[in-house]
């Protein structure tokens, strides 16, 4: 990120323009909505500012700017739609401390204006750093059309409101009662109300509404244990997604991926439990008892697992220690890395007189390596997914070779599943292990057992091999 978005109080403060055509209007038309002093410096100003500038709403200076015009501006817009004058102008603002802006000059401006969705006092602003300002406008109107025109009196009502509100406990009560308000209560009372009277209506629906909350009984802890799928933040469920946004703690493994975690709401209070696997970290304990004590101060609490949870996931001692106080839970399924990786590589896990079973497997248990009927995996036309299978490769490699099964029989490692850094290794088990250690993968892998990538997709992990080569 280049660019940090904040929004800037222009309240009584001092905005300095250069032009007077129409990059100055369109910055102009903006800066109206805002309550600064606003100054423009135009020789030949277009018809509207002539305007604006008589109804009293800016300082019109028909001349060219000079030093000492921008001092205490907190921003300089250069409008001229002239290099060499916006250059010039740019340069005095700089001089005189204003944060500068040149209109369509990227890289000399200290700051951008963004797009803006304006339903004030919930301002949405869209910057694309200047790489796609087409996106921006899409995003624009997609949001316009989506957010409707109320959405504004009532963040306004709303606002006034707030120290009403504080009869409710801090926290999960106030929560429960502002999402109320502006997804049920208050959208209902702008549905109901006459134009005329509607501030009126809301202001009365949120008085009924806080009656209600007032009276409710706090909400008991609950534990949602969350299927976060392999790393693409769209593969999660919908489900998933509602938990996060709701969730007070959120406690989550070491393979949940940083755009997941940015789905969370903002004031969840987010543990790492750093957990990989079977790995170690934090024990299995600690998390037990984070879990639970959360619960018990009442908190939602959302377990956040990668894949599916139900799989190789130490739920159940999860759920056992959540039971054992009492505390109310359920299971939110997710996308298994199994199921990621196979689509990666455009295969089926079962296939019509190829295996009408799947096994899903784990390298190495708690115990060390993990032992398996090697025997019936040994014959052909199996198939496996291995989960934490890349340090036990030899391992599972001689067993398995041991057992008579095909030393061609096709092995593929999807590294990263389903996020940007995927990679594809296909190989066979007698290669397996020295091609696995020379693709040198560091990511969470999956390895599958008898299948290979789809011809289509086998030119990829080709293209891979031969860079690694
Ligand atoms: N519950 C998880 C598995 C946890 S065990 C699930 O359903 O996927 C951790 C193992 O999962 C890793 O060692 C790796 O084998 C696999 N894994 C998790 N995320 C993965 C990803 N994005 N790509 C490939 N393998 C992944």
């Amino acid at each position: 990120m280049d660019h940090f978005p904040i929004f800037i109080s222009l309240a009584g403060r001092t905005v300095v323009l250069s032009g007077g055509g129409e990059a100055a209007l369109a910055k102009l038309r903006l800066l109206l909505k805002t309550r600064a002093h606003i100054a423009v410096y135009a020789m030949d100003p277009a018809a509207d500012i002539i305007s604006w500038a008589a109804a009293g709403k800016l300082t019109l200076h028909r001349r060219d700017m000079q030093a000492g015009d921008a001092v205490s501006a907190a921003l300089f817009y250069a409008a001229d739609e002239d290099a060499t004058k916006d250059a010039r102008t740019a340069a005095l603002a700089r001089a005189d401390g204003a944060l500068v802006n040149i209109v369509d000059n990227l890289q000399d401006s200290a700051f951008i204006t963004p797009a803006i969705v304006d339903r004030d006092p919930v301002t949405i602003a869209i910057g694309t750093e200047g790489a796609a300002p087409v996106l921006a406008r899409a995003i624009k109107a997609d949001l316009e059309a989506r957010l409707p025109a109320s959405l504004g009196l009532l963040a306004r009502i709303g606002k006034s409101f707030r120290a009403a509100a504080e009869a409710l406990p801090f926290g999960r009560a106030r929560r429960d009662f502002w999402s109320d308000y502006y997804f049920n209560a208050g959208p209902r009372a702008v549905a109901d109300g006459d134009e005329t009277v509607k501030d009126t209506a809301i202001k009365a629906a949120l008085d009924d509404l806080l009656a209600q909350h007032i009276e409710r009984k706090p909400r008991a802890g609950h534990v949602a244990f969350v299927g976060a799928g392999p790393g693409d933040p769209d593969l999660l469920t919908l489900k998933a997604r509602r938990a996060l946004d709701e969730a007070d703690v959120v406690i989550y493994d070491r393979l949940i991926s940083a755009p997941i975690l940015e789905l969370a709401r903002r004031e969840a209070i987010m543990l790492d439990a750093g957990k990989e696997g079977f790995g170690p970290s934090m024990s299995q304990q600690d998390i037990n008892a984070l879990i639970v004590e959360h619960a018990q101060n009442g908190a939602q609490v959302v377990r956040l697992k990668s894949g599916d949870a139900t799989v190789f996931g130490r739920l159940d001692e999860e759920i056992d220690a959540v039971a054992e106080h009492g505390i109310t839970w359920h299971i939110v399924p997710g996308i298994t890395s199994a199921s990621a990786a196979v689509a990666a590589i455009g295969q089926s896990l079962t296939k019509r007189e190829r295996n009408s079973s799947v096994r899903f497997l784990t390298g190495h248990d708690m115990k060390g390596f993990a032992d398996h009927d090697w025997k019936a995996l040994a014959r052909s036309g199996e198939v496996a997914a291995i989960y934490m299978g890349k340090k036990s490769a030899r391992f599972i490699q001689g067993r398995l070779l041991m057992h008579g099964a095909d030393r061609h029989t096709p092995m593929t490692i999807v590294e990263n599943a389903s996020r940007p850094e995927q990679r594809v290794l296909s190989t066979t088990l007698d290669r397996l292990p020295a091609d696995l250690g020379a693709a040198q993968m560091n990511g969470p892998a999956l390895t599958f057992y008898g299948l290979a990538p789809r011809a289509a997709a086998q030119s990829l992990s080709d293209l891979i091999r031969q860079e690694q080569a």
